[in-house]
């Protein structure tokens, strides 16, 4: 289609034309961290070169154009979302920032046996965050159970909401599976409880466009460098009635109204969770990112993504002894596999001399590799720059590594 150019959107990127020992670069490894497109990084080198300056402080003109850009960055990722207002966008350092400002600030609202529910399908950054909570707070930590297709119980995830629950946190999509979770009926189900619903939406966010509105969710996470963006830089968007309620994560400058040694009155929103010198160039950064990807448009990505997802899962199960871990329909492009009787680390070994990047290990999600009993799976992720000739060369790759390995 006219929208959707692979050459053309290749070409934005790059790190695409390196060759990796020898051989042209396959990047499968994009759930971990996305590639840079030429304007991102154009946007970077711009800030650097022309206007670098503290931000929100400076009369002077480099601190007022970097003040503006920053702010309209955050406008961005405000229309972006669909927040209502631009003050529900916080910047953070990225999506474990952001579950830990939320996390810590929860301590106030729980209290011995109150219950807090997570998902059995979760990164350890939403389950460590939370069980640091629950130990300090007395608070009950209960697991939604997942399925053997990688799918969330939610006849079980009914049977563990109660007049108790306090909170829940689920991820929209599982890095390690790829699984896209039902988050409307959790938030829906939960609030029926008086229950406050945060979302990972770190895998979902390159992915899916969420509407922040729409799912009516209390706190939604994202990192920057799963999105085309740059490291060190993410989002939490949270309903204005909960930050106004939760205390700040962190003191220090840009955060205060007044100081004085007797008392310290806090700043209002986005301000009040934003102490210091945040990371002003990767925010801007941040905000080119959304709109190249909206450029290209949600719904171009998303289709395309499936077609490769289709096209890599049919020639993967051809190859004898090959296990899918993670068979929803509803899934995003992640292959997350093992070949009988061989260890995933050696096959991601011996396909990177072949120039193909992907994941092996546990993925930050123990409790997923504990319950089908494995150490591990060879993990693709693919992206919307990525190409059926690609999957061929990875296929091949994992032929090769089979009989070398056999
Ligand atoms: N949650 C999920 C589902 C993730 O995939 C990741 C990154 N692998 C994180 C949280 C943590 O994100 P970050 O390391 O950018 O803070």
């Amino acid at each position: 289609s006219n929208s959707f150019n692979i050459e053309k959107i290749r070409a934005d990127f790059p790190i695409l034309s390196r060759k990796v020992n020898g051989h042209p670069l396959v990047y499968f490894d994009n759930a971990a961290t996305s590639q840079t497109p030429s304007q991102v990084i154009h946007a970077i080198v711009d800030y650097y070169e022309n206007y670098n300056a503290n931000i929100h402080r400076g009369v002077h003109t480099l601190s007022q154009e970097a003040t503006d850009a920053y702010e309209e960055a955050r406008e961005t990722l405000r229309a972006h979302f669909n927040a209502a207002k631009k003050e529900e966008i916080i910047f953070t350092s990225g999506t474990t920032h952001g579950i830990n400002l939320v996390a810590s600030g929860f301590a106030s609202e729980l209290k011995k046996g109150d219950e807090v529910i997570v998902s059995a399908l979760e990164h350890h950054s939403n389950i460590v965050p939370w069980q640091m909570l629950c130990e300090k707070t007395g608070a009950i930590l209960k697991v939604i159970p997942m399925t053997n297709s990688g799918e969330l119980d939610m006849a079980a995830f009914q049977d563990l909401l109660s007049a108790q629950t306090k909170l829940v946190f689920v991820n929209h999509v599982s890095n390690a599976l790829g699984t896209v979770n039902p988050i409307k009926t959790i938030i829906t189900e939960a609030h029926k409880k008086g229950a406050a619903v945060l979302i990972d939406g770190a895998q979902a966010a390159p992915h899916i466009k969420a509407d922040v509105q729409a799912l009516d969710v209390d706190f939604y996470v994202v990192s920057g460098h799963k999105m085309c963006g740059p490291t060190g830089v993410g989002v939490l968007y949270g309903k204005e009635e909960w930050l106004n309620k939760l205390p700040p994560y962190q003191g220090g400058g840009e955060m205060i109204d007044q100081v004085t040694f007797e008392k310290t009155t806090y700043a209002g929103l986005p301000h009040k969770f934003e102490a210091g010198t945040p990371n002003i160039c990767g925010g801007i950064a941040f905000g080119k990112a959304i709109d190249y990807l909206n450029e290209i448009s949600f719904e171009a990505i998303a289709a395309y993504e499936h077609e490769l997802l289709e096209y890599a899962t049919k020639q993967l199960l051809e190859i004898e002894g090959v296990t899918i871990y993670g068979t929803s329909k509803e899934k995003t492009a992640v292959i997350s596999f093992n070949i009988e009787g061989i260890h995933p680390y050696d096959i991601g070994t011996i396909i990177d001399k072949l120039g193909i990047a992907v994941r092996t290990g546990h993925h930050c999600a123990q409790p997923i590799m504990d319950f089908y009993k494995i150490p591990g799976t060879v993990r693709a992720s693919f992206a919307f720059y990525n190409t059926k000739e690609e999957i061929d060369a990875f296929v091949a790759s994992v032929k090769r590594a089979k009989i070398m390995l056999s």
